[in-house]
């Protein structure tokens, strides 16, 4: 349910609602936008008189709401959330870039990636320590020791840290981490959703490789139901019949989820395409379609990079599409 309230309503009037409301077992989310405020309520709102709400003098309308999530729900949020990582805005029109390798290999490797696409204007660093691989042969990540070697990454450049999360027992490892991924193998991983809303950590939520958008949402109202409301969407491809692509980027999930949710979106093409060559064009297209920042994977050394070596740019590659990305902000801003 919904409640607009009328203009100028006195904080002390707003106040006894909410405890009347909150006595009724209601919790409320207060939105304050420049002429309204909104409040969104959340819980069983069946005991509710809707008529009796609507009857207050300082209520201007009250609507029913059938749907599914609620705390992500742009209804009761009508603002953009706005997230800020260590001073790094993201939503709301401040963009992010986010850039380094898919998995965290040595010392040398992170610090120089760091350096380079922070030099090309990424503004956080990722770096996989703990891999979901498709087989247990494969890199696993150097866990605990890859998170070391991204802090000194951090250290050396100031860029906050972005990195996947595959358990909540290496919740402890990660305290110091700036934001967690949950990658899109996990995206449903409901018990690690709730466990992480308990956290104040900002969370990078992956869409899964078969979900809708509304699975994607239900996902990011676990974490935001559990108490944690700093949460980024990311479309990072999804499986479809077609061929030649590792995955199908979707474009217009961004403005529908722009459309049905207040949080960030960030785009993923490295992991929607799996190849370089086609990261800068749907980077460019995610960017014209609005994304609030784009994750992109870059290597100094793809040809031996331990995971995901074919769709990660080089510095340089990165660089050139950095300067691209900035055009296509200005040019879609006006
Ligand atoms: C990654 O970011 O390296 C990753 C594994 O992503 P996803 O969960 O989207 O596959
Ligand atoms: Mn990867």
């Amino acid at each position: 349910m919904v409640v607009a309230l009328k203009k100028n309503v006195s904080e002390e009037k707003r106040a006894q609602l909410i405890d009347w409301l909150g006595g009724m077992g209601i919790k409320v989310h207060v939105s304050e936008g420049e002429f309204t405020t909104v409040l969104g309520l959340i819980g069983d709102t069946t005991k509710v008189d809707k008529d009796l709400i609507e009857s207050l003098d300082i209520v201007d309308s009250v609507t029913r709401v059938s749907e599914a999530f609620k705390c992500c729900n742009r209804k009761f949020h009508p603002e953009d959330t706005i997230i800020d990582v260590k001073g790094v805005k993201i939503g709301g029109g401040n963009f992010c870039m986010i850039a380094g390798p898919c998995s965290v290999e040595t010392e040398e490797q992170i610090v120089a990636v760091a350096k380079a696409v922070k030099a090309s204007g990424a503004n956080m660093l990722r770096g996989g320590a703990f891999k979901p691989r498709t087989s247990p042969y494969d890199f696993q990540g150097l866990h605990a020791r890859g998170l070391e070697l991204l802090k000194i990454a951090r250290e050396e450049t100031g860029l906050p840290i972005v990195t996947e999360i595959m358990s909540t027992n290496d919740l402890p490892l990660f305290e110091d981490v700036d934001v967690l991924q949950v990658g899109a193998r996990n995206m449903q991983n409901f018990e690690m959703l709730k466990e992480l809303g308990k956290t104040d950590k900002p969370i990078l939520l992956k869409r899964g490789l078969a979900n809708t958008l509304k699975e994607l949402l239900m996902s990011a109202e676990y974490i935001m139901a559990s108490g944690n409301e700093k949460v980024m969407l990311c479309e990072r491809g999804i499986r479809t019949y077609s061929d030649y692509t590792r995955n199908t980027m979707d474009i217009s999930a961004i403005p529908m989820l722009h459309e049905l949710s207040h949080l960030p979106v960030i785009a993923d093409p490295s992991h929607a395409t799996g190849m370089a060559r086609l990261v800068p064009p749907m980077a460019m297209a995610a960017t014209a379609a609005g994304a609030d920042g784009l994750i992109i994977e870059v290597h100094n050394d793809p040809m031996h990079a331990l995971c995901d070596g074919a769709q990660s740019l080089r510095p340089e590659e990165f660089d050139a599409l950095s300067k691209k990305i900035t055009a296509v902000r200005e040019a879609s801003l006006g």
